[in-house]
């Protein structure tokens, strides 16, 4: 059950506005001044919050301010005057709707229902956003965030280490030689040879492999190259 808060301090409009929200099975909280209705707000999981512009104490310009600094919950501002509306666009307090008074309550109800839809949709698109992961055996490397985990520890890889033992990882069970690896990892233009890329294999070992001169992650392929081995 969604959870509202409206701040109102005109009881009989904040009644009226509980009544129709209960109604479609909300639940509601009122409180009736600026000071306790941001109080409220940041305290307590509301999903959505229905905010009159002119309050007793803080107003609603400030309590959305301050409600922003800390939440991205759906905040619908009410106004008794038209003119308000673009006050409050014009201030980029970030509300996402605006209603003027007198307004119908079924019609706060329909805006309360489309934000919350569409907050709920966002919200769930974003926790979807994972990020992109290569898992073998005890490593767990992190594309996005560009570290890497072995046995669930964290090692602190450089670039060059980092987007090689990625390669490797990526392409598991195929041999490469040095060359190939130093074209796929390091610019044509880079100072350097195909004795960088053992260096590089030997401090990767270092920090993956539990004992480098027996490793079981990348395998020396004598004569050849390197593999990630499965
Ligand atoms: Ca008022």
């Amino acid at each position: 059950m969604s959870k509202i808060l409206i701040i109102e301090d005109e009881q009989a409009i904040a009644e009226l506005e509980k009544d129709y929200l209960e109604l479609s099975d909300f639940e509601v909280v009122i409180k009736n001044d600026g000071e306790s209705g941001l109080e409220s707000a940041l305290h307590n999981e509301f999903d959505l919050i229905v905010l009159d512009l002119m309050l007793p104490g803080l107003d609603g310009f400030e309590v959305c301010r301050r409600i922003r600094e800390e939440k991205d919950i759906p905040v619908i501002m009410v106004s008794a005057k038209k003119d308000d509306i673009d006050k409050i666009r014009g201030l980029g307090l970030g509300a996402d709707d605006y209603m003027t008074k007198p307004f119908s309550p079924s019609e706060l109800v329909a805006r309360v229902k489309a934000h919350l839809a569409r907050f709920n949709r966002l919200v769930g698109v974003a926790s979807k956003q994972q990020n992109d992961i290569v898992e073998i055996r005890g490593i767990r490397i992190d594309k996005t965030a560009r570290r890497v985990y072995v046995d669930g520890e964290e090692k602190i890889f450089t670039t060059k280490e980092f987007d090689l033992l990625t390669f490797l990882a990526e392409n598991p069970n195929h041999v490469y030689t040095k060359e190939e690896l130093f074209r796929e990892i390091w610019d044509m233009d880079s100072i350097g040879d195909i004795a960088t890329v053992t260096v590089h294999i030997k401090k990767i070992r270092e920090k993956i492999e539990k004992d480098s001169a027996k490793p079981q992650y990348i395998e020396t392929i004598w004569g050849v190259g390197y593999r990630f081995k499965i």
